[in-house]
């Protein structure tokens, strides 16, 4: 079983701990739990026995007490997270995981057996003979695992978070079931932008496992939900601390259904990267995004404003159908003939309806295209952003181009431009990008012809390592119904104040437009452009973000991280987020799916069965 010693450095001194320490290695004692701080720093000697042993696993007690002026980590927390994180990099296998728990029993064989079970028994040593004492405890097999489930050490079960019931985890999926401590858990913890260690990541296979999740999930609807296909989330918190995650990641087919329609069935979990490069042999294509790591799930549920958007539309504009597995875990299918309200409703808001299963899209043919990537230097941004609003506005709608610029670095601000011509004529790609050159001094000019696989193979491949993300991306968005001289201005002002390491344009327009705004819950189909800003200090660029406020209408949620109530109004106007809540009402009342731009269901009237509400008798 697995215990731990208790290596007081108040009480003991420092020679002698360490030799306790070794003692207590050689007989196999699993873990050194370090405490005090008056005499001797705990993290300087628990670094010093994990040098001079060799299999114990060494951590240092929190404090509990008040601040201590003799305590080099009481005033800075924040030294001790770092402390800890450098001594699990050096050593990973001989550090006591942070969320593990553990409790102080006395040195009694009965007391240490009766502690053992959700936490670690740690007890306190003094000589040799305690340990001696507790020793062949570390030598009896530990609780065997519940019948059909994997067997998992007390350690890894001792970081289990209070709260979700693991030994409900439904048979079905638990096999593929991540706890932290999990080996894997460090490959599914974090997103790519985002940190996070969350209790259990649900990771379901089939559309009847997918409901299972469901299942589960809505027995602990007290713990965060994070709804993961491809990890991309910067609204969507598809990680987080502590809670649940279901992820569709392993969900990722892509199969033709009808060649004459140019009909494909993709599964939530493929990257848009996968998706190019299985259309490229038909000569088809799907606009996605400006990136081929993004997942489908996340993407076509909200939008989708791409490189090809001008031309081709929205990502959900090639929408057909979609399969989702509802909140009560009923699968069910929508496209304008079946469940049309919420065929329109996963168009913009998805993520609030349910888990999709499965997309089908109509493809668009697309060839060779044009892609280029433009680097200029501009001594005046603020006459950069304005003439690219005019060029890119005005552009014909085979040409799309990004304008993405950041900090002012010595005085210039370096501008990229992402551009997608839609035409495999060079001497047409090289005439519509030729007046972009005039918004700075090019640096550099690269211009391809290439499939659009060419265009969304920009993207790094996530490795068995998982992805990487830390902390939480800081991000706004905002539609720019047309590039004034003010908003050029104001936007130029922004960049000034160094807050913006990442400021992005995207021309839209053009196919966009063509749809109407009710079609979709997804509405804003005029703006020209949509804006994107992202820093490090979310109140700081809240503050000059508002200041921006009179240039916009509405907002794109994808690339939204505030969480004010009144965002949720600039991602849906008033119509469509009345609609949307009555909706939400009917398909998930009791607000399940939360994680990206909720929806509060709309409240239900006395008597009134939300299974049975239709938008009109809402
Ligand atoms: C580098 C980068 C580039 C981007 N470029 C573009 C772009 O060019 N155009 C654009 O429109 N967007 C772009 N985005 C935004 C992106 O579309 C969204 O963040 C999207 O949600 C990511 O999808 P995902 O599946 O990878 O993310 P995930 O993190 O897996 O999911 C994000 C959220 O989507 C929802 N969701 C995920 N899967 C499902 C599902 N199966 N069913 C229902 N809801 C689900 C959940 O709310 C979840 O929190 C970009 C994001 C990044 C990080």
């Amino acid at each position: 079983m697995e215990i731990g010693v208790q290596l007081d450095a108040d009480r003991t001194g420092a020679e002698e701990l360490v030799a306790l320490a070794r003692t207590a290695d050689d007989h196999g004692i699993g873990i050194a739990v370090v405490t005090g701080r008056r005499h001797a720093d705990a993290w300087a000697v628990a670094t010093w026995i994990t040098g001079v042993t060799e299999r114990i696993r060494v951590g240092v007690a929190p404090r509990s007490e008040p601040s201590d002026p003799f305590d080099a980590d009481s005033a800075v927390p924040a030294v001790a997270e770092k402390a800890t994180a450098t001594l699990a990099a050096l050593a990973p296998d001989r550090t006591l995981p942070p969320g593990a728990r553990w409790t102080l029993v006395d040195a009694d064989v009965e007391a240490v057996r009766a502690a053992s079970g959700s936490s670690i028994p740690v007890v306190p040593v003094h000589d040799a003979e305690d340990i001696a004492r507790i020793a062949p405890l570390a030598a009896a097999p530990g609780p065997a695992a519940p019948a059909g489930r994997r067997r998992r050490s007390a350690l890894v079960l001792a970081q289990r978070v209070p709260g979700i019931d693991y030994d409900a985890v439904p048979a079905s999926l638990a096999d593929r079931a991540v706890e932290p401590g999990d080996p894997e858990h460090a490959s599914v913890a974090s997103t790519y932008l985002r940190g996070g260690a969350p209790g259990l990541v649900l990771r379901p296979g089939t559309v009847s496992e997918v409901a299972d999740a469901i299942a589960f999930a809505r027995d602990h609807p007290h713990v965060p939900l994070g709804i993961r296909s491809a990890g991309h989330g910067i609204s969507g918190r598809s990680t987080n601390r502590g809670g649940l995650v279901i992820s569709v990641g392993s969900l990722d087919g892509l199969e033709v259904l009808d060649e004459d329609r140019r009909l494909v069935r993709v599964g939530p979990g493929r990257t848009w990267k996968r998706v190019a490069e299985s259309l490229d042999p038909y000569g088809w294509a799907l606009g996605s995004g400006d990136y081929g790591g993004v997942g489908v799930g996340g993407l076509a549920t909200a939008g989708g404003i791409g490189l090809l958007s001008r031309k081709h539309g929205l990502t959900i504009d090639r929408l057909r159908a979609v399969e989702l597995v509802l909140a009560d875990g009923t699968p069910v299918r929508a496209s304008d003939t079946e469940n049309p309200d919420l065929f329109w409703a996963v168009r913009g808001a998805g993520a609030n309806f349910g888990i999709a299963t499965a997309f089908e899209f109509e493809t668009s043919v697309v060839g060779q295209v044009g892609w280029a990537q433009l680097t200029l230097v501009s001594t005046d941004i603020e006459q950069s952003l304005h003439r690219y609003g005019q060029l890119a506005g005005e552009a014909p709608r085979d040409t799309t181009v990004f304008f993405v610029t950041g900090r002012q670095r010595d005085g210039v601000w370096i501008v990229s431009l992402y551009a997608v011509v839609d035409d495999p004529d060079p001497d047409v790609v090289v005439d519509r990008l030729t007046p972009f050159l005039d918004l700075g001094r090019p640096v550099r000019r690269q211009a391809v012809l290439t499939p659009y696989s060419g265009v969304m193979g920009n993207a790094a491949d996530i490795g068995p390592e998982g992805q990487r993300g830390f902390g939480q991306p800081v991000s706004r968005s905002a539609f720019v119904p047309e590039l004034t001289r003010g908003f050029a201005r104001d936007a130029a002002e922004l960049l000034s104040t160094g807050l913006v390491y990442f400021f992005e344009l995207r021309a839209m327009g053009g196919a966009i437009s063509d749809v109407s705004p009710d079609e979709t819950a997804f509405s804003h189909r005029s703006p020209r452009f949509q804006a994107t800003a992202m820093s490090s200090s979310d109140d700081l660029l809240t503050a000059e973000w508002d200041r921006l406020r009179p240039h916009f209408d509405g907002l794109y949620l994808s690339f939204e991280t505030d969480r004010r109530p009144e965002r949720l109004t600039d991602a849906f106007p008033p119509d469509v987020l009345e609609r949307l809540r009555r909706l939400k009402a009917r398909y998930d009342p009791d607000n399940l799916f939360r994680d990206n731009f909720n929806i509060p269901p709309a409240p239900i009237a006395a008597g009134t069965d939300a299974a049975s509400l239709t938008e009109d008798a809402a």
